[in-house]
C-alpha cells in the first residue's frame, strides 16, 4: 500500500499541524472488512494530527485515495441490514428537519448510500431519487431489497446533466481522505440555493473526553474527524452557509447494541427477534447534524 504524508491541513492548508493521538494499528494489516459500516474493530485509530488554525484532526500518513476506494468496492456488509428499522428511524428525523427548508419532489442525491434505505424512505416523501454508492455488494442489496439503482463509484466518477437541490452525506465525511476536492466535486453537482446535509462525529464531544480512546467513532474506517469550527471552514470555503446544527441522535435495537459486544448473540436467532423489536434512543451528543445552503 501507498501512504500520503501530510505536511498541511487537508481543510485550510494551514502548516500550523501537531500530534494529536498516536496510531494504535499496523496500517500494513488493513483490508476491507475493517470498511465496514458495522466493523466492531473499535478502539484502533490512525496516527491524527490537528490543524492549530481550523481545528480539523486528520490521519497521517493516511490511506491514498484509490487503495481506499478499492476497499469500499471490494467490502461486503450483511449485517448492515439487519438493523433497517433502527436506521429507518435516524433517517426520517433527516427527512422531517428536511422537510421544513425543502420541498419533497425535488431532486435529491444521497452519496454513499448503502443499501438505499434512506433513498428508499425519501421516493416515498416524494423525492426524485438518485444514490452514489461504492460497494458492488451494497448496490446489488439496494437493487434487491428495494428495486433502487445506485450509480456503483464515487463522486469523482459520477457525472450528471441535472443539478441536484439537496445532496446528502450521512456519515460520509470522516470516511474521506480528501474532504477538499470532495467538496469541490459537490459545488458542481448542486444548485444554487440547494441544501447540503452532513451527518459526521464531532471530535470536540464531551463523549471523547470520556471516553478516550474507547470511542465508538475510533475506528479504521474513520481517517478524520471534524468538529464545530473546522466544519464551519469547510461549508464556507466551498459557499455553504450553516442553516442549522443539530446533535444526531442514534436509534439502535438491543439487538444491535449487545452484538457489538457479544458477536456470538448473531447465532442465537429466537433471542434475535425479541431483542430487535426493542429500540433505544440514544443522544450521545457526540455527532452533527448540518444543514447548509449553497449561495
Ligand atoms: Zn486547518
Amino acid at each position: 500500500m501507498k501512504w500520503e504524508q501530510r505536511n498541511s491541513c487537508p481543510v485550510c492548508d494551514s502548516s500550523r499541524t501537531h500530534n494529536y493521538r498516536k496510531g494504535s494499528f499496523d496500517p500494513e494489516r488493513i483490508g476491507p472488512d475493517h470498511f465496514r459500516i458495522t466493523d466492531s474493530h473499535y478502539g484502533q485509530m490512525w496516527n491524527f494530527h490537528k490543524c492549530r488554525d481550523c481545528s480539523f484532526v486528520f490521519s497521517n500518513p493516511t490511506l491514498n485515495e484509490q487503495d481506499l476506494a478499492k476497499f469500499y468496492r471490494d467490502l461486503e456488509d450483511p449485517e448492515y441490514s439487519l438493523e433497517s428499522e433502527g436506521r429507518s428511524r435516524n433517517f426520517r428525523t433527516i427527512l422531517k428537519r428536511l422537510n421544513r427548508i425543502d420541498k419533497p419532489g425535488n431532486h435529491l442525491l444521497d452519496i454513499g448510500a448503502a443499501s438505499g434505505i434512506f433513498l428508499n424512505l425519501a421516493q416515498k416523501q416524494g423525492y426524485r431519487i438518485t444514490g452514489i454508492e461504492p460497494s458492488r455488494f451494497l448496490v446489488n442489496q439496494a437493487r434487491e431489497q428495494y428495486g433502487i439503482e445506485l450509480f456503483q463509484g464515487v463522486v469523482e466518477t459520477f457525472s450528471s446533466l441535472e443539478k441536484f437541490s439537496v445532496i446528502t452525506l450521512v456519515d460520509i465525511l470522516e470516511h474521506l481522505a480528501e474532504p477538499d476536492p470532495f467538496m469541490t466535486r459537490l459545488e458542481g453537482l448542486i444548485q444554487k440555493d440547494g441544501i447540503l446535509v452532513i451527518v459526521t462525529p464531532d471530535i470536540n464531544s464531551l463523549a471523547v473526553k470520556l471516553m478516550g480512546k474507547r470511542w465508538w467513532h475510533f475506528r479504521i474506517a474513520h481517517l478524520n474527524f471534524f468538529n464545530r469550527k473546522s466544519l464551519k471552514v469547510l461549508l464556507a470555503n466551498h459557499g455553504f452557509d450553516i442553516i442549522k446544527f443539530h446533535r444526531y441522535a442514534w436509534h439502535f435495537s438491543i439487538f444491535y447494541l449487545l452484538t457489538r459486544f457479544f458477536p456470538g448473540l448473531k447465532q442465537k436467532k429466537p433471542l434475535q427477534k425479541l431483542l430487535k423489536k426493542v429500540h433505544l434512543k440514544l443522544q450521545l451528543f457526540d455527532s452533527w447534524e448540518i444543514y447548509a445552503r449553497k449561495n
